[in-house]
């Protein structure tokens, strides 16, 4: 194959035509409409070569990571997907890995009828970067936000706990490596799956929402801080990855409550939802489970069986300045 540049790049890697309806790539802007009655969501998401991703990361993985976190922040709203823009930085082309990340990157795009409709390509000195924008609709004030909750909604959890955490510390060398345990939770730090297509129909059901991809403790804590109130939460029923079982307790409490890279959806809504919510995962192959309840007090507890609160860990999450 010649040389590829910017523009013959593009057209080879990133030129999927857009749906009907659509201005996809190829022009200064795309152009979408939303549905009367709808606003337009947006988020977008950045990850770094060496800080979000080690080098070697298969490529196909981290394209579907790419779309994937931003997907999570949609769900957390409650919000459709409508389409994306990837802005791409890489220091050289290398066409196996173009090819491949592309390629993970609309398998996701088209699972989540969430078109790649534009974005810009450039080259960088050293490292690989990449800006996912996703663009959402949800009904005219209708999205879940982070400061609904309230008193005595039960918190929702999708998905599982601590796999991201465990992966990242075996990879990073930071735990001696079990192969059997490594093998297990690294699907879930590599190939996150994000709720997107159950969490619009939690609309009108729940409180608040939020995504848990800096840890558990830390995120929930937004929900509290702006909802003003507190949080009780049952050590006992949250989904741990059967990766982490067997693991020393405080390991366990680390992973679970504080780790990050959990692309996965924390809300709250009143007890008379519990039927619909149940339902509704089970028609969409969620897994969902009750963690607690939102409370008056403020403040955050996890408690053991006998309903003493646990010790917590000392970083509740993640944050790129302070570690
Ligand atoms: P401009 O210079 O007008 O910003 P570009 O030459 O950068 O346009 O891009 C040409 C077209 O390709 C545009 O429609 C742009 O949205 C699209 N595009 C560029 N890079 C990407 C990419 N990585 N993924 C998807 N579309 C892209
Ligand atoms: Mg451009």
């Amino acid at each position: 194959m010649a040389a590829l540049n910017e523009f013959s790049l593009i057209k080879t890697y990133f030129n999927q035509a857009a749906p009907e309806g659509y201005l996809g790539v190829g022009d200064d802007c795309a152009v979408f409409a939303v549905r009367p009655g709808y606003q337009l969501a947006v988020s977008t998401d950045t990850l770094i070569e060496g800080r979000h991703f080690f080098s070697d990361t298969d490529p196909f993985q981290l394209g579907h990571k790419a779309l994937a976190v931003n997907l999570s922040d949609l769900a957390a709203m409650g919000a459709q997907p409508k389409g994306c823009v990837l802005a791409l930085a890489v220091p050289a082309i290398d066409d196996a890995w173009l090819q491949s990340f592309s390629a993970g990157f609309y398998a996701l795009a088209n699972q989540a009828q969430c078109p790649l409709i534009g974005g810009d390509t450039t080259r960088s000195s050293t490292d690989i970067m990449f800006t996912v924008t996703v663009f959402g609709e949800v009904p005219i004030t209708q999205a879940l936000r982070r400061d609904l909750a309230r008193v005595d909604d039960d918190i929702w959890l999708t998905g599982t706990l601590g796999a991201p955490d465990l992966a990242l510390q075996y990879l990073a060398g930071q735990m001696p490596l079990d192969a059997d345990r490594l093998s297990a939770s690294r699907p879930l730090l590599e190939k996150p799956q994000p709720p997107f297509a159950f969490a619009p129909h939690l609309l009108g059901h729940a409180h608040a929402g939020i995504d848990i991809s800096d840890g558990l403790l830390q995120d929930l804590s937004h929900i509290l801080q702006a909802s003003h109130c507190g949080a009780q939460l049952q050590w006992s029923q949250l989904p741990v990855h059967s990766s982490l079982l067997g693991l020393e307790q405080q390991q366990q409490l680390q992973s679970v409550l504080a780790g990050g890279d959990v692309f996965q959806l924390c809300f709250t809504a009143p007890k008379s939802e519990r039927s619909y919510l149940l339902e509704l995962a089970a028609l969409h192959s969620v897994q969902l489970t009750r963690i607690g309840t939102i409370t008056q007090a403020t403040g955050l507890e996890v408690l053991d069986a006998q309903q003493h609160p646990l010790p917590l860990p000392a970083h509740l999450g993640f944050d790129h300045f302070t570690l």
